[in-house]
């Protein structure tokens, strides 16, 4: 193994972006996952692109960013399972809300030459004509296929047990259950695993396992053309017969999409699926090098399928030039003052501390 291999656990999306970014810039990569690409909270997405609307907080200006990310991505990755629908949002009974950046109000008319099939198109809906869906795992198995194509080696069916550090400190590579890799920059990328694998160096990430549940159906074909996004569900059309729902409860659900559209009573449940969101603390990214861990470095947040490009894109940038992206700045693991598992707090990083 490449001492001067940058390893990042685990081949979800968020790490599969890191590992594209790197590898094709040059960088030697290596990427360890327990399983195959995709297969963790990646697998169970609804994976909906949403970059537009009023967001705040520091993950705003990124997710403003998601649909561009993803058209060049697309670019460099032709062919890559991602479709642009534009997505209608509405709340029935509430009053129209004032479009934001990307949203234009539409009224029940247009609404309803959008959606054709709905019994009852809604008096008003957000609509945002660049918002799309992706493919999770396809998304994900390309950009580990491209990363691969660049020369990363992609280690799977290997577990991380812990990440070693050498006698000053400086991250030294990763244990795993077939033995050691070696390396001097370790991106934990782990999802809902990350805070366990960061508190083997003694560090707080404060990310826990939120439950999400994804439903899918039989359903006729083009019952749905848009995303739509209401008080009841999250749903899109995937394939000829096949629905997706990001929702609460199956029966809820299956009764209002019966309910919604035009020949619709004889779509059935097939499946439902339950996965841990990495959700951190404060609900935004956690993003950078880790301070008090040299050659450490933190990637996991929450709507990661409509993140992952840009973030994969400006992790490679920082990892590569050694100078913070200002985007990032915002999603730092020193605003929690907690960060070090003893409760001390962690002085401010940077990515030039990275070997
Ligand atoms: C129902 C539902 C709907 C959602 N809808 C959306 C949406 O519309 N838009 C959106 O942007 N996001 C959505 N999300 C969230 C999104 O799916 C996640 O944020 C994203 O998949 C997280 O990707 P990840 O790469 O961080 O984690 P994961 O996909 O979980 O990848 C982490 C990887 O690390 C590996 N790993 C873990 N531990 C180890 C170890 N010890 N050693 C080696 N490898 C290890 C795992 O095997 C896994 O492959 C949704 C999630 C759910 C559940």
């Amino acid at each position: 193994m490449r001492d001067s291999d940058v390893l990042v656990i685990g081949a979800g999306i968020v790490g599969a972006s890191v590992a594209h970014h790197l590898a094709t810039a040059g960088a030697p990569v290596t990427v360890v996952d327990t399983e195959a690409p995709g297969r963790g909270v990646t697998a169970g997405s609804f994976a909906w692109i949403g970059s537009s609307g009023v967001r705040t907080g520091p993950a705003a200006s990124l997710r403003s960013l998601a649909a561009a990310e993803y058209r060049r991505l697309e670019s460099e990755l032709p062919g890559l399972p991602v479709t642009w629908s534009g997505s209608l949002s509405w709340r029935t009974g509430d009053a129209p809300p004032v479009a934001g950046p990307g949203q234009q109000l539409l009224d029940a008319e247009t609404v309803a030459a959008l959606e054709p099939r709905l019994r009852q198109p809604p008096e008003w809906a957000l609509w945002a004509a660049e918002d799309g869906a992706a493919n999770p795992v396809g998304v994900t198995e390309r950009m580990i296929d491209s990363a691969r194509d660049h020369g990363a080696r992609i280690e799977l069916e290997r577990s991380v047990s812990a990440i070693q550090r050498d006698a000053s400190g400086h991250v030294a590579g990763v244990e795993t259950g077939g033995g050691t890799i070696s390396g001097r920059t370790v991106v934990l990328a782990a999802g809902v695993a990350t805070a366990g694998l960061a508190a083997t160096t003694g560090i707080n990430v404060p990310v826990a396992a939120s439950p999400a549940t994804l439903f899918q159906f039989r359903g006729p074909a083009g019952l749905i053309r848009t995303l739509i996004n209401n008080e009841n569900f999250d749903l899109r059309q995937v394939s000829e017969d096949r629905l997706i729902a990001a929702a609460d409860s199956a029966d809820r659900t299956l009764a209002a999409v019966r309910r919604s559209f035009t020949d619709a009573g004889g779509v059935e449940l097939l499946s439902a699926q339950v996965s841990g969101r990495p959700m951190p603390a404060d609900g935004e990214p956690i993003i950078g090098p880790v301070a008090e861990v040299p050659g450490l470095y933190v990637a996991v947040m929450y709507a990661a399928v409509t993140l992952a490009p840009v973030v994969g894109r400006l992790v490679a940038e920082e990892l590569i030039m050694g100078r913070p992206a200002e985007l990032l700045a915002g999603c730092r693991l020193d605003r929690f003052s907690d960060a070090r598992a003893g409760g001390r707090g962690v002085s401010a990083g940077s990515a030039d501390q990275q070997s």
